[in-house]
This record gives C-alpha cells, sequence and structure tokens, in this order.
C-alpha cells in the first residue's frame, strides 16, 4: 500500500498517524518541530499540549466531553491510552503529567513499523506525486502552508484570540492561606477530592483585584486580532472582568463548593483556583485565568492575590493565533477538501476546539483516509454519538443535504447542543414528572446511554469490513 503522509504531528496527526498504522497502512508524518517552532510549543514531542494539562470531565454519563474520551478508547485512540497512563489528580478531570504524556505518545509512533517521522516544514500544499495526505497543523499552522491553504481555498483565514492560563511554582504558594479542596470534594480518577489549590478573595480584595484586571496594561492588538472575536470558552480574565463586576465570581472566581480549611467560619467572596500542572506536582496552573495582561502586569496583579503573595510564575499568560477553515462549507463529509479531494483535514484547523476534539477527529480522518487506501468503505459514526456529533458540527453532517454551511462557522467544544435531542418530557421511575437539576441529568444519562448503545452498534456493524463498490 501506498503510504499516506501526514503534515503536523500533534494531537489530530498523531492520532491520524496511528489510525491508519494500525490497520497496516504505512504513513510518514512531517513534524516542522524542532526545526521551526510555533509561538506556543516548547518541546520536540509529538502532541504537546501548549496549554492546559486538561482534557476536561472523564464523566461518561452527565459530560459530553467524558463521553468523547469513551468512545475514542473503544476506537483504539493513542491519545486516551497515554493520557490514562499519565494522569495527575485533578477532581472529576482527566488531566496529565504533560511530559509524560507527549513521550509516551512519541515513542509509540516511533516504535512502530509502519511510521516514519520527518522532522521537516511541509512550506506550501503537500507535493501532488505524495498522493493523498491529510493536513492536520493546528491552530499554529506555519505561515507558508496557511498562505498555500488560503490560495487554494480562496477563504480568508478566520483568526480569533486563544489565552495561555499562567504556571505557577507550587512551594511559593503560601499554604498558610491557600487550601486544598476540590469544588464539592468532587473525586474524579486518580484523585483525592483535594487536588486543587484554593485562594480565597474577601469583596474588598475582590473589588480591587478586577478593577486591577480592568485598568491593567495589555498586550496591544494586531492587526489580525483586531477584527476577530473571542471564542467564549477562551476568554481573558480580563476580558470577563470588563463584562461586569460580578462575572468572575459567577465564571472561574466562584466560591461556592469550597471551604476555608484554614477558616471554616469565613465564607470566601471569590476564589483562585490552581490545578496540578505535571506528575511531580511541583506546578500549578491558574484554572481560567488565560490572559494578555502584559507580564509584568500579570506579576504584580496576580501577587495581590493571598497565597500568591510570593508567587513564582513559571510561565505567564500570553495571546496566540488559531487557525482554521469553513469546514461545513469546505470539506466533505469524510473531511476531504473539495477542491482538492487528494487532500484531507484533521484537528483544530477543521474547527473544533480542544486537545481532545482535535485528537477524536484524528481518528476519524485516519479512518477514512484508511479505508479508502485499502479499497474498504468507512463509515461515519452515529450522529447521536459523540464522535458522529463533533463530525456533523464540522461537516454539516447533520443537515439533511450538502449546503454551504452556516453563515458563520464557530470553533466548538464537544458538547450536548451537538447532539440530536432526546425525547421530552421525562417521567421518574416512578411515572412522576421530572423537574429541575434532576431533570437535566436525566436528559443526559439519556444522551448518554443512547450515544453508548448507538456506538456498540456501529462497531458491531464492523464500520471497516465493507469493501467499497
Ligand atoms: P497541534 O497540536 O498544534 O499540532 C499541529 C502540529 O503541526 C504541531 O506540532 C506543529 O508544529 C505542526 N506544524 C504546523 N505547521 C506545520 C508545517 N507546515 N509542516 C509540518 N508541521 C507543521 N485546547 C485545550 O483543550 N486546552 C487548552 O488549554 C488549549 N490551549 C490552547 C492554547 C493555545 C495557545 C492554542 C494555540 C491552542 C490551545 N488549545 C487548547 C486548542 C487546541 O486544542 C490545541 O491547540 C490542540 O493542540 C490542537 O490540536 P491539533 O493537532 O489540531 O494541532
Amino acid at each position: 500500500t501506498k503510504p499516506i503522509h501526514v503534515v503536523g504531528g500533534g494531537l489530530a496527526g498523531s492520532e491520524a498517524a496511528w489510525a491508519l498504522a494500525s490497520v497496516g497502512v504505512p504513513v510518514i508524518l512531517h513534524e516542522m518541530r524542532p526545526a521551526r517552532g510555533t509561538e506556543a510549543h516548547q518541546t520536540d514531542s509529538l502532541a504537546e499540549l501548549v496549554c492546559s494539562n486538561s482534557f476536561r470531565s472523564d464523566d461518561a454519563e452527565q459530560n459530553a466531553v467524558g463521553l468523547l474520551h469513551q468512545e475514542m478508547r473503544s476506537l483504539g485512540s493513542l491519545v486516551m491510552r497515554a493520557a490514562d497512563a499519565n494522569q495527575v489528580p485533578a477532581g472529576g478531570a482527566l488531566a496529565v503529567d504533560r511530559h509524560g504524556f507527549s513521550a509516551a505518545v512519541t515513542q509509540a509512533l516511533e516504535d512502530h513499523p509502519l511510521v516514519t517521522i520527518v522532522r521537516e516544514e511541509v512550506s506550501g500544499l503537500p507535493p501532488e506525486d505524495w498522493g493523498d495526505a491529510i493536513v492536520a497543523t493546528g491552530p499554529l499552522t506555519s505561515p507558508a502552508l496557511a498562505e498555500a491553504v488560503r490560495a487554494l481555498t480562496g477563504e480568508d483565514d478566520l483568526a480569533f484570540f486563544d489565552a495561555i492560563a499562567p504556571v505557577v511554582h507550587a512551594d511559593s504558594i503560601d499554604r498558610s492561606i491557600a487550601w486544598a479542596q476540590s469544588r464539592y470534594d468532587k473525586v474524579g480518577p486518580g484523585g483525592t477530592g483535594a487536588d486543587y489549590l484554593n485562594c480565597p478573595l474577601n469583596k474588598e480584595q475582590y473589588e480591587a483585584f478586577v478593577a486591577g484586571l480592568v485598568s491593567g496594561e495589555k498586550v496591544s492588538f494586531k492587526q489580525w486580532e483586531a477584527t476577530t472575536p473571542y471564542f467564549d470558552g477562551c476568554l481573558p480574565v480580563e476580558v470577563m472582568a470588563e463584562r461586569g463586576p460580578e462575572t468572575l465570581r459567577h465564571g472561574p472566581m466562584k466560591p461556592m463548593g469550597l471551604t476555608n480549611a484554614h477558616k471554616p467560619e469565613e465564607k470566601a467572596y471569590a476564589v483562585v483556583q490552581l490545578r496540578q500542572d505535571n506528575a511531580l506536582g511541583t506546578l500549578f496552573n491558574m484554572v481560567g485565568f488565560q490572559t494578555k495582561l502584559k507580564h509584568a502586569e500579570q506579576v504584580r496583579l496576580f501577587r495581590t492575590i493571598p497565597g500568591l503573595e510570593n508567587a513564582e510564575f513559571a510561565r505567564l499568560g500570553g495571546l496566540h493565533r488559531n487557525t482554521y477553515l469553513n469546514a461545513p462549507k469546505l470539506l466533505d463529509r469524510t473531511l476531504r477538501l473539495k477542491a482538492l479531494p487528494r487532500l484531507r483535514f484533521a484537528g483544530q484547523i477543521t474547527g473544533c476546539e480542544g486537545y481532545v476534539e482535535s485528537a477524536a477527529i484524528g481518528i476519524l480522518v485516519g479512518r477514512f483516509a484508511a479505508a479508502e487506501a485499502l479499497g474498504r468503505h468507512a463509515s461515519s459514526p452515529p450522529l447521536t454519538t459523540a464522535l458522529g456529533a463533533l463530525l456533523g458540527h464540522i461537516t454539516g453532517g447533520h443537515l439533511a443535504v450538502e449546503s454551504e454551511g452556516p453563515k458563520s462557522y464557530q470553533p466548538m467544544n464537544v458538547n450536548f447542543g451537538l447532539f440530536p435531542p432526546v425525547e421530552e418530557p421525562i417521567r421518574a421511575p416512578d411515572g412522576g414528572r421530572v423537574r429541575g437539576a434532576a431533570k437535566t441529568q436525566a436528559k443526559k444519562r439519556m444522551l448518554t446511554d443512547r450515544a453508548r448503545a448507538d456506538l456498540a452498534r456501529w462497531l458491531d456493524g464492523a464500520p471497516w469490513a465493507e469493501a467499497a463498490e
């Protein structure tokens, strides 16, 4: 079988390469690091996590990303295997030791006899004589390749902000003020119920802090940033502060589900949470504190947070570019570029958002490409599954007919809003009506039960086996 070229050894490219090689299709994986870096990557490992070390909730019954984890595992995901093997405690979330995680992915691909890794930038469209190729170059696609893609698709680059949260050295956090506790003492995989460090603020401190965020000096806008909207899931903390004095207290700084171990009688007005960032427990990141404040301003302001007066920062927050296609318009249902079908796209460049989502799309694209290479037909996962719902968002697959796609295509994390709704009303086992939080929970349970059943049916139907006509 002719090898398939995969461009980009990030979350999506690594999964795509693994999916191909796992069914016997040889792969040539092109990764430009370390020869050429990006604004965010710091190592030469494959599948580097550029910001948070969390894969978010691992709850497959009540959370869409937890369900996606489970589905990826059942498809033999390399990223999930490496994540599970490198967990660090994080409440109900699946967080990993970032170096251990990337090293495991790199090793597995280096060791695979059908995978050849080439460390070079692909500085234009993959050449025609390569044949079929997968472009998985991510939000920080190198400019030369991004230009070539743009010239081909005729689409303007749609860029928006992603901002990095600061990372603090654990031993510089004052434990006589900060206390360890997960919100509502939740115990997740490998967790203890006390996985976060919490810094309490009283009303006065909170108000001064919010004022400081609003007035603090920010990194100035670059031309490409000036006209682009923020993605709501990754709002800089100062932008949240600008939306109103209470916004942060109802967002990342909410005090709910936490009791100050040092002063149980004093209810904190607001809380800054820090989450373990590496296996050693020597680094903690400030949860939800993505920011484009200038570095000196970050140090000054974040040291006004009780418990962080002497904080030493391993990394400060920052601002980064994101490149993605108007996928519903440009890509077909198996993620081929309509204008040049020998190219498939995978990962964040298709307009999904997040490590897990990027990896998930990598698996699917790897399977589609492998099926084509082997002369087989690969069906898409049902839209009622997390994989199918995400794919549907990207390809417009939930629409009855292929279309030009929605007017404005926004990157999206997987969420239950992407799933076809379940029937209502929902009745309790005793036949009575279920309301409020119980109803929401019951609905999620129905969605995830349906997804599990449909995924199992799809897998049983051997989505690979049929030879193509
Ligand atoms: P990547 O993982 O970035 O992989 C792309 C790879 O392609 C890179 O290794 C790159 O070096 C390589 N490459 C690029 N151009 C070329 C070329 N021309 N030739 C060869 N190789 C090339 N998601 C989260 O879930 N949590 C977060 O906290 C988070 N934070 C983010 C912070 C920033 C600053 C950014 C930019 C994104 C963040 N994301 C986050 C979003 C996104 O999920 C990740 O970027 C994810 O890594 C995307 O996976 P990917 O495989 O599409 O791209």
